[in-house]
């Protein structure tokens, strides 16, 4: 099987399953048990925590508090703040952040709070300016994604950070979910206030995630009950996961093959779109200024499910879009804030690389994708100039 489809979730490293391991088997105290073995629990946390917080440039440990997913750390954020400031109930966000923002603030405008939702162009770019108009008095919170899950495209989280401190008293938080482990980060040197990530994108497996709060900035615990993670979520601690995100992060710290990755994905990407003719590429063109592992690639006048289903039967993994998409047929609203034309929105799919991805599998990619796509503009209702294309050419 070749897997690229890393952005909706990775295999769990092997080292990150070794250091969990013993924490299911043989090492299984509560933590908050005052004995040995409890003990030894706490610090397994602790030591996880600061591996955390090394990874993303935390200035203290204790900005670090453990979720269960991305999902969660990024529902506390903003809803936090809104319960802890009730007059305050402005909030920026952007057309193409995730569903766990997306579909946050959209129920957060139905219960009362005005929502201002920054657009993007063509490639998936903000205008700063239209962020430095939107900000109010009454402005709460901003939440601008770092990296865009469908697109990879980067958001220039610094330069926000600065607009939004220098013209507001809002506080910025960055969903940071897909870009933890895939690009440098600290937290420490920009002026983000909450910052969500999630284990299961960064080799560490599903239910753990964690939440950066700045000292200094107030939530409400987002689960009430006991005094763990100092009393800000309660319920007792997922140690084994605690322990694999931790691990999942220093092994994140220590990857030296990112450029590797990079040039993998730079060649499926050009090769795609040199063979293919129906093929263009989603979000900003110039690869530096996206995620290294993430392309979007349209294929114009078919479907992204069918290309998904004979890309999966020769063994191949992809996404048509987010990952919670894949079972609804509507384009994918990022693509729409894009522009992206109906007829190529649907048919868009999103390769992801990771780690475990080798050369061969991106040469095994592209030699049978021309053929499928090619397979499928044959029996598309649509287009007549593209079929004439590919006859010419003496068909797939
Ligand atoms: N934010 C972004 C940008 C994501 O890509 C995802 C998951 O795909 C999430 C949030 C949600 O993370 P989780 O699956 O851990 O809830």
């Amino acid at each position: 099987m070749i897997y690229l489809d890393n952005n909706a979730t990775t295999r769990v490293a092997p080292e990150v399953f070794e250091a969990m391991q013993p924490y299911l088997t043989e090492t299984y105290g509560n933590p908050s048990s005052a004995h040995s073995l409890g003990q030894r629990m706490k610090s397994a946390i602790e030591h996880a925590r600061e591996q955390v917080a090394q990874l993303i440039g935390a200035a203290e440990t204790s900005e670090i508090v453990f979720t269960s997913c991305g999902s969660e750390s990024d529902n506390w954020a903003i809803g936090g703040f809104l319960e802890q400031n009730p007059t305050r109930r402005h909030i920026i966000t952007t057309r193409v952040e995730h569903e766990a923002v997306r579909n946050l603030c959209v129920h957060l405008a139905e219960i009362g709070c005005e929502v201002t939702w920054l657009e993007v162009n063509e490639s998936g770019q903000l205008d700063l300016d239209d962020l430095r108009r939107s900000l109010r008095r009454d402005t709460g919170i901003v939440s601008v994604m770092l990296a865009n899950n469908e697109t990879g495209v980067l958001f220039p989280i610094e330069e926000i950070g600065k607009i939004v401190r220098q013209n507001s008293d809002a506080v910025f938080h960055v969903d940071g979910v897909q870009a933890v482990g895939k690009i440098p980060i600290s937290l420490k040197d920009l002026e983000v206030d909450l910052f969500a990530l999630s284990g299961h994108k960064l080799h560490a497996p599903q239910g753990i995630g964690a939440l950066y709060i700045r000292n200094g900035v107030k939530l409400p615990p987002f689960i009430i009950g006991g005094t763990q993670e100092s009393g800000r979520r309660a319920g007792t601690s997922a140690v084994p996961n605690i322990v694999a995100l931790g691990a999942a992060c220093e092994l994140a710290g220590n990857f030296d093959e990112h450029e590797r990755i990079e040039s993998l994905r730079n060649k499926l990407e050009s090769e795609i779109l040199r063979t293919i003719p129906n093929a263009r590429l989603n979000g900003l063109s110039d690869p530096g200024q996206r995620l290294p592992n993430t392309s979007n690639i349209s294929f114009e006048y078919v479907e992204g499910e069918n290309i998904l289903v004979h890309l999966d039967q020769a063994g191949v993994c992809v996404s048509t879009g987010s990952a919670c998409h894949s079972k609804i047929k509507e384009s994918s609203p990022t693509l729409l804030a894009m522009n992206v034309p109906y007829t190529a929105a649907q048919g868009s799919i999103r390769f992801s690389l990771g780690r475990y991805n080798t050369e061969e599998e991106i040469d095994e990619t592209l030699r049978i994708l021309p053929g499928i796509i090619g397979k499928l503009v044959e029996m598309s209702p649509y287009d007549k100039e593209l079929k004439a294309l590919y006859a010419a050419r003496g068909g797939a």
